[in-house]
């Protein structure tokens, strides 16, 4: 039986890219054609200009192109789960809708999944025309995530992305609600290959992403993926009693004796932070492991 692919397309304010998009969609699922039936998830995160009403009148006349249309915009996050929580199919690609992800690699990704790998992701190169403020910001911010979290992610990568049926179904068990999907698209594990690209320039339009927003989501990744700057408190507050011990070494006098003592909120504050640290882990209720397959047992 011919498999079947759902692309997840989340979408706001992109009225002049669609068209460009569909064309370009559309070759892809005709290449894929021999293997795959493709359908596409349109996920409209709350657009306010003409963008649902020109994907619609695409839908009106193709029942493979699906809309998802959200009552206000939720975030690309958001949009992407969504997209996620519709997909039913043997495989699912997520792309981004200005055609910054050059679609016809779906194809080239699609080889990846043939020859065995379970996840074949995008991983960006050069990124034609983006300022030098979000290259460089992107560079520090993918370097600075992996050393804070457990979870390593991929450098230079986004959500763009071709998995099979079973690393979907693991990422749709994660429910928290505050969400960096690149995080959790990592978390998930499962046997994963990099497709190198370049990055396109927007065909048309603005990038929805303001530096104070990009600021918003890098750290939302952070405090997300990792709990390590409450662990830091820890190292501050042996960093201030071993300065405080040296100097009660040194000086013997009240002064020192206070400062020593000064460290007992720190560490107070270290010894809260290791307990609000773990219900924070505890409170986004992941599944504790993903299993691929299983031998022998139903
Ligand atoms: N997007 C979305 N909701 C938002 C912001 C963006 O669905 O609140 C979509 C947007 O239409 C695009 C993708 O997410 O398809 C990536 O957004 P953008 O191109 O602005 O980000 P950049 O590529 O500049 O990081
Ligand atoms: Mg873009």
């Amino acid at each position: 039986m011919t498999k079947t692919l759902d692309i997840i397309v989340p979408f706001y304010n992109e009225q002049e890219c669609i068209d460009e998009l569909f064309k370009r969609l559309f070759n892809v699922r005709e290449l894929l054609a021999r293997d795959l039936i493709t359908n596409f998830i349109f996920v409209n995160d709350g657009s306010s200009d003409n963008s649902l009403e020109i994907v619609e009148s695409y839908a009106k006349n193709y029942s493979f192109i699906k809309i998802i249309s959200f009552s206000r915009n939720f975030g690309h996050e958001i949009a992407v789960t969504a997209g996620l929580d519709f997909s039913t199919a043997d495989y699912t690609a997520i792309i981004d809708s200005d055609l910054q992800d050059p679609p016809e690699l779906l194809s080239e990704m699609y080889k990846k999944i043939q020859d065995g790998y379970q996840v074949a992701y995008g991983k960006r190169m050069k990124r034609k025309s983006e300022t030098v403020f979000k290259k460089v910001t992107a560079f520090l911010f993918y370097r600075c995530l992996n050393s804070l979290c457990d979870t390593k992610l991929p450098t230079d990568t986004g959500d763009f992305r071709l998995m099979t049926a079973e690393v979907r179904e693991a990422v749709k068990r994660l429910r928290e609600h505050q969400r960096f999907m690149r995080g959790l698209l990592t978390w998930v594990g499962f046997k994963t290959v990099p497709v190198y690209y370049n990055r396109d320039e927007r065909v048309a339009g603005e990038t929805k992403y303001s530096p104070i927003s990009l600021i918003k989501l890098a750290l939302s990744a952070i405090f997300e993926l990792s709990t390590t700057p409450l662990k830091l408190i820890w190292g501050l507050a042996l960093l201030l009693a071993l300065l405080a011990g040296i100097l009660l070494l040194l000086h013997k006098n009240l002064y020192s004796v206070i400062m020593f003592a000064g460290c007992i909120p720190t560490f107070s504050i270290a010894l809260a932070a290791a307990y609000i640290g773990r219900i924070y882990d505890e409170t986004k209720n992941r599944p504790l492991y993903i299993v691929d397959r299983t031998v022998n047992l139903n």
